[in-house]
């Protein structure tokens, strides 16, 4: 018998009825939702591991090991509480579901956050035996995100105004503190060294947490990925720290910062708290509370960081419902492209991981035509592009880069080359500690690849080498020079050329497409072959060189 089981043995909950919920791998708080408001000595549980789930794609050790070992932790945590918790490991969660209901009668769910888990679980749901209850985790509701809109498409800021007039966040007599919705345009500066960025928490594993990771090693041993127990928050006291450190550490300096990329501090002055919301670990309506209440936070960082977790987080997720994950926007055109889908993700080439093509993924087909496969550069293979290369080992070394390395190196040398954002997805989906489909679709389908267009943001976040070099050193240890020998900037004169005819109606692209168009037919033609011969030398694993292109 495992440690866990055996530590869960030990609680011996009272024998009377009790009213049983089902707790999903994503909604592990005691703050929200049934068992936030009922005594636990007549409430039971349901924790499911299922080890398929696991396997379905090559997902990074760390994050494997992260959502397991809070797993466990939070059912001993809530077993501590009186609460009886019945652990079942079985196959899918469908099957572990109907397994108990026999014994313990339907049970009760907050509605998963994860588009998958509700498709698995529908049958379920539809024959009674899950009871479905609101999501209590979510700061807004549909109603909010309906009300806000005159769209589709839809636009953010305009979500983010109306939520914190509805909720009265950073609010005062109507009007918004500051004068202003927005601080944005003031939290756009380089980091040069100071002030000296934060260095993240470091957690002791227990047994409990060791047993998990030792799990992960031997049974998920082909799994990309470093695992660092040490930098695994999984018990409720390591989020709660991993909270304090952000507040204390982080936020005075998060604001100003925020766009800033470094090869010094990979995280600067972001929190690191995704994996732990996304978890419910920390639950997000006590995280903007917290910041809203700090008395001596500048403006900038306050509004910063709230308009990430109030604004950014809730729009994505409303835009993912909304559009059943984009399945739901494009009808017969999808249905015809030709998509991959989640199917046959187990080949590991050498190089990269392949998947066969066929299953449900084909909803994400590219607004602009993308269909390449992603290069090997993004599985590790070197690209001899600095920037791209530093952001890859990041991911692998720690499941976790923050935004605009996500946006403007990652998505956007992806979208360079015309990569397909289905591609694109799935490798954030597997890559990164705090990807759930909910997120990463419209975050990369949708921001990083402008897979729909206008739908959900206004532009494409297409860049040549100017914004890497004003906002990172990754230049600097790079063998390309930003301004004369970098692929990057003929890379991107070449998509604006590519897709003209789609950008055209784009208001926020005409002045690129008019710079663009002033360039000569030589500079046109050799933009063109260096985008040739980029995709060629990566789709074959093959690094880029200064002499070549
Ligand atoms: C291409 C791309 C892929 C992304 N994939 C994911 C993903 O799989 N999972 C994920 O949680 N976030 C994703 N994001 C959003 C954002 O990059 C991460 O939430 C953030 O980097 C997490 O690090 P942090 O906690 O240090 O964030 P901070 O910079 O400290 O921000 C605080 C919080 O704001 C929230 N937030 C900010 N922007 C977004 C957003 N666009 N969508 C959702 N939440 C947001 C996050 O919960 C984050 O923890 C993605 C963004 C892009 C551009
Ligand atoms: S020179 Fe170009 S490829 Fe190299 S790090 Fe800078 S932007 Fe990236």
């Amino acid at each position: 018998m495992s440690l866990f089981r055996r530590a869960l043995a030990q609680h011996r909950p009272s024998k009377v009825a009790r009213r049983w919920v089902f707790v999903s791998y994503d909604q592990l708080s005691a703050e929200v939702g049934p068992l936030s408001r009922e005594d636990p000595r007549t409430l039971g549980i349901v924790v499911v591991e299922c080890p398929e789930k696991a396997a379905r794609r090559p997902y990074h050790k760390q994050k494997l090991a992260l959502v397991l070992a809070n797993l466990r932790h939070f059912a001993l945590e809530q077993a501590g509480r009186g609460i009886d918790v019945r652990h079942v490991v079985a196959g899918s969660y469908a099957e572990a579901v109907a397994s108990v209901v026999q014994e313990t009668g339907p049970l009760r769910m907050m509605r998963p956050a994860e588009r998958e888990l509700r498709v698995e679980l529908a049958p379920l749901v539809a024959s009674g035996e899950l009871q479905e209850v609101p999501h209590e985790g979510w700061l807004t509701s549909r109603s909010d995100f309906d009300a806000s809109q005159s769209g589709p498409p839809w636009r953010m800021d305009a979500f983010y105004r109306h939520v914190r007039r509805e909720l009265g966040v950073l609010m005062e007599k109507g009007k918004p503190v500051g004068g202003r919705f927005s601080f944005d345009v003031e939290n756009r500066r380089a980091w040069h060294g100071t002030p000296p960025a934060p260095s993240p928490p470091r957690f002791e594993p227990d047994e409990i947490t060791r047993e998990v990771c030792d799990l992960v090693d031997e049974r998920m041993s082909r799994h990309p990925g470093k695992l660092k127990p040490e930098a695994l928050p999984a018990t409720l006291k390591d989020a709660e720290r991993t909270w304090r450190w952000a507040k204390r550490s982080c936020l005075p300096s998060f604001g100003p910062f925020e766009d800033a990329m470094s090869t010094i501090s990979r995280g600067l002055f972001h929190t690191r708290i995704s994996p732990l919301l996304n978890l419910l670990r920390l639950p997000p309506a006590r995280v903007v509370a917290d910041v809203a209440a700090m008395k001596t936070l500048p403006l900038s960082s306050k509004e910063g960081f709230i308009r990430q977790v109030l604004g950014w987080r809730e729009y994505m997720r409303h835009v993912h419902e909304a559009t059943d994950g984009f399945r739901r926007i494009a009808g017969e055109r999808q249905r015809a492209a030709r998509a991959p889908g989640d199917g046959g993700w187990k080949t590991w080439t050498g190089r990269a991981w392949k998947r066969g093509r066929g299953g449900d993924g084909g909803s994400l087909v590219s607004a602009l035509g993308a269909d390449e496969p992603l290069p090997p550069a993004y599985w590790g293979a070197p690209s001899g592009m600095n920037c791209l290369d530093q952001v890859v080992k990041s991911v692998w070394d720690d499941g976790y880069t923050h935004h605009i390395t996500r946006l403007m190196v990652l998505s956007n040398i992806a979208m360079l080359l015309d990569v397909a954002p289905r591609e694109l997805t799935d490798w954030f989906w597997v890559a990164y500690v705090d990807a759930y489909d909910w997120v990463v679709e419209p975050n990369v389908h949708g921001m990083g690849c402008f897979g729909v267009g206008e739908l959900l943001t206004t532009k494409p976040y297409v860049a040549g080498s100017a914004y890497i070099h004003a906002m990172s050193d990754f230049c600097e240890g790079c063998r390309f020079d930003p301004k004369t020998t970098c692929p990057l900037p003929p890379l991107y004169w070449a998509y604006l050329g590519r897709h003209r005819d789609h950008l055209e109606g784009v208001q926020r692209m005409r002045l690129p497409l008019a710079a663009e168009s002033k360039r000569t037919p030589k500079q046109r033609r050799d933009d063109v072959r260096v985008f040739e011969h980029a995709r060629r030398l990566l789709a074959d694993g093959s690094e880029l060189r200064p002499d070549e292109s």
